[in-house]
């Protein structure tokens, strides 16, 4: 994709558990080369709705697109394959093995051949590429110093700047974070923000939820607001501020 094109865009999406309604009528787009953020008070619907832009759930109505195409009946493996990659909420690395492992063993089970096949015996061509690409994604992200540390030794900061390097293996023009500023101390939001950046001068677009709003304020292009599945608010940082029915969301409740 090309600066400015759009990525993704989610169609009124509906997802209800039961009676409950978690996503409702819910529209965003992310184009390239922008940072989105996706806010909101605890389950306002954030991560159910990063569920239904991803692919690991389905919604009950409307549509999302990624690339132009409906991602209806495609699975989370094949939407990354297309190029979206995402991370969790909860740091997910085998601490005991090296970062570069980490990121290697997260390249691989990120390609095409399915989960099955990480548990069997790669072809030593292969393990290579894998750590040739991991090597490269950590040193684009300033870890290129910690390769043969163990990961879980990492402070958390690196721990989430692993993750991302992760997320970047098999070139994706869409990284989805949810929450990657959390529990980080105030140099390691900074150094977050920065890679952030550079990520979106190099042209990728990055939809992130994120609870943080300092965080969030000086590092994003536009945000989406959510309160009780809905979309409340959307715009520039500086007018997302000063928003009263954001305001209210945020210190009303
Ligand atoms: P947020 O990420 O903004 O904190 P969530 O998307 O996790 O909010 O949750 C939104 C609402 O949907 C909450 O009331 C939550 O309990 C509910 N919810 C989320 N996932 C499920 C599920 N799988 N089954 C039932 N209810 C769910
Ligand atoms: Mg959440």
């Amino acid at each position: 994709p090309r600066q400015g094109d759009l990525i993704l865009e989610a169609q009124q999406v509906t997802r209800r558990f039961g009676g409950l309604i978690a996503n409702n009528n819910m529209s965003l787009q992310v184009h390239a080369g922008e940072i989105v953020a996706l806010i909101g008070p605890n389950g306002a619907g954030k991560s159910t709705m990063f569920n239904q832009l991803s692919a690991v759930d389905t919604p009950t109505s409307g549509e999302v697109r990624f690339l132009g195409q409906s991602l209806k009946g495609k699975s989370s493996r094949e939407v990354a394959a297309m190029g979206m990659s995402r991370t969790f909420q909860h740091v997910k690395l085998l601490p005991g093995m090296t970062v570069l492992e980490n990121v290697a063993i997260g390249a691989h089970l990120r390609g095409e051949r399915g989960v099955l096949s990480a548990a069997l015996r790669l072809e030593r061509a292969e393990e290579q590429s894998l750590l040739q690409e991991a090597r490269y994604q950590l040193q684009r992200v300033g870890l290129g110093d910690y390769l043969y540390e163990e990961a879980g030794s990492l402070a958390l900061g690196q721990q989430r700047i692993l993750e991302i390097a992760r997320a970047l293996c098999a070139d994706p023009c869409l990284l989805l974070l949810d929450e990657p500023a959390a529990g980080l101390r105030f140099k390691e939001k900074q150094a977050l923000a920065e890679l952030l950046q550079k990520l979106r001068g190099e042209g990728m677009a990055i939809l992130l939820v994120e609870h943080d709003m300092d965080f969030v304020m000086g590092l994003v292009d536009r945000i989406v607001v959510m309160e009780f599945g809905e979309k409340i608010a959307e715009g520039l940082p500086q007018d997302i501020q000063t928003n009263p029915a954001v305001l209210e969301a945020y210190l009303g409740g």
